[in-house]
């Protein structure tokens, strides 16, 4: 498949994951909180050199989680020091409460001066996948600049999230900012290995308190450009849900023997032959329903020629699509549930016909279909008695939140993108296929929306738990501006458009 096929399907395939109507947002246009009180985004030459600064220093402190029990906790408390430091004015201001949850994630409580306003909460993770230094440009934990670049483990996957939200509250802060609606800030310090110590802690907490939220924010959603040789506009899509997932362990258990008779089948045989059929047979591709095409069918000129006539034309072109699609493994990822073999044991000894062979599977359920109907899949797929299932852990893909005029979260995100990036015309709603800490506050809010608002490119996508992760420094000046915006826009009362509207 040529480069440009591949990329034209990426994005073609988030274009599909669209749930609600492509459209200019109404909701708040009329209504853009302009009052005297508006505090322009404007950093002086100093506090650029800072904030960059301290991105910095926050990636040099290496918050690893290793696995669910073990993590760098000397660096973890580090960074809990280190943000105190650089952001003195968020510790010390009388209308904001600190606390440290689960021992290293960190709460933070805003309180607005109109307590009638539902409060909504920004999150972000500061731990982060280990990073060998084999194989990078600079040290993963160096946060070197070098070509207007920040290096380093961390820069997009989550600290630039967490410092950004920071250091644009201290910067309000420093103006004499103060927030009509209340917000809270979560900044997890598991997210990588499960958020069981920090994110749900938080979440439990908050929900002890009899804590509702109008909306939360966290990363998952980005700017994606670069993506189509030929069509240059950027498409900011900001995930309304997320994949679900099952940790399947699959294991077969025999009488042991000795090789030099060995019966017809054995453990690694009986188990070999079903993890190959379940690596053989796809699970459904989802492509292809109601709202879905009727955004490609606006889109459809965006894409060059002839991509623009299949996606204008999907009544013919539908098998044709769907085929170009899954050939490509990022954009199958997002139209079907996917299975990944990632664990094979077997075996005691050489000449031992092993007793017990396992394996683990690791599934990622797309939007549409639910763990029960996966593993129904699975064990038709499977279709053998002798390979016992076992479920490690599970849970549903994350509801699909509102994208529509009257979705407050949807809507302040939609505005600030336009104010922030005005080069930018598509807006978008779409899935994430990865996981974040949001799947612990489904209690809390029905309003979850993933949006980093980061320019990402093919490279910048796999550098992700990956190689060479890093963020420009305009990208990250860029971040902060547009939480800066946000946190002001949210100040807003309601979404203005008082008409019935479905998703
Ligand atoms: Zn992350």
């Amino acid at each position: 498949m040529t480069r440009q096929r591949v990329c034209v399907l990426a994005l073609a395939a988030m274009l599909l994951l669209v749930f609600a109507t492509f459209s200019k947002s109404k909701g708040l246009r009329d209504k853009e909180p302009q009052g005297e009180s508006r505090i322009p985004s404007q950093f002086g030459e100093e506090e650029r050199v800072a904030m960059k600064e301290a991105l910095k220093g926050a990636i040099q402190i290496p918050t690893v989680s290793f696995n669910l029990m073990e993590s760098n906790t000397t660096a973890l408390a580090e960074f809990g020091e280190y943000i105190r430091k650089v952001f003195p004015a968020v510790f010390s201001t009388r209308f904001i409460q600190h606390e440290v949850v689960g021992e290293y994630s960190h709460l933070f409580t805003i309180q607005g001066s109109d307590p009638s306003l539902q409060p909504y909460m920004l999150m972000a993770h500061f731990d982060v996948v280990p990073a060998p230094e084999e194989g990078w440009e600079v040290p993963p934990f160096s946060g070197l600049e070098r070509d207007g670049f920040i290096h380093g483990r961390g820069t997009l996957d989550n600290k630039n999230s967490v410092m950004a939200i920071l250091q644009a509250l201290e910067l309000l802060l420093m103006r004499k900012y103060i927030p009509r609606r209340s917000f809270f800030i979560a900044l997890g310090h598991d997210e990588e290995v499960s958020g069981l110590k920090g994110a749900k802690k938080i979440s439990a907490l908050l929900q002890s308190r009899g804590v509702q939220l109008a909306f939360i924010v966290d990363e998952g959603g980005y700017i994606f450009s670069g993506l189509i040789p030929g069509i240059q506009k950027p498409v900011a899509m900001i995930a309304v849900s997320e994949k679900g997932a099952i940790n399947l362990r699959l294991q077969v258990s025999m009488t042991p023997g000795h090789s030099s008779a060995p019966p017809k089948e054995t453990s690694i045989g009986i188990l070999a032959a079903a993890v190959s059929r379940l690596e053989q047979t796809p699970m459904p591709n989802m492509f292809g329903s109601g709202t879905l095409e009727m955004t490609m069918k606006q889109l459809a000129h965006e894409f060059p020629f002839p991509f623009s006539i299949f996606f204008r034309n999907l009544w013919l072109f539908r098998p044709l699509v769907r085929r170009l699609i899954e050939r490509n493994y990022i954009t199958n990822a997002l139209v079907r549930t996917t299975t990944a073999l990632t664990m094979f044991n077997a075996g005691i000894k050489e000449n031992v016909i092993p007793p017990v062979a396992q394996a683990t599977v690791n599934i990622r359920i797309h939007p549409a279909q639910t763990v029960q109907e996966v593993l129904e899949l699975v064990k038709n797929i499977v279709a053998d008695d002798r390979v016992q299932l076992h479920v490690l852990k599970a849970f549903d893909p994350l509801p699909i939140s509102p994208s529509d005029d009257q979705a407050l979260g949807y809507q302040l995100l939609h505005q600030t993108i336009q104010s922030v990036f005005p080069e930018i015309s598509i807006i978008t709603p779409g899935i994430c296929i990865g996981n974040t800490d949001t799947v612990h506050y489904t209690n809390l809010t029905t309003g979850i929306y993933r949006f980093n608002p980061i320019y990402l490119d093919p490279q910048g996508f796999k550098s992700f738990h990956g190689l060479n992760e890093k963020i420009s420094v305009k990208a990250y000046e860029f971040q902060v501006k547009f939480i800066f915006e946000l946190i002001q826009n949210a100040d807003i009362d309601r979404v203005s458009v008082p008409h019935l509207h479905e998703l």
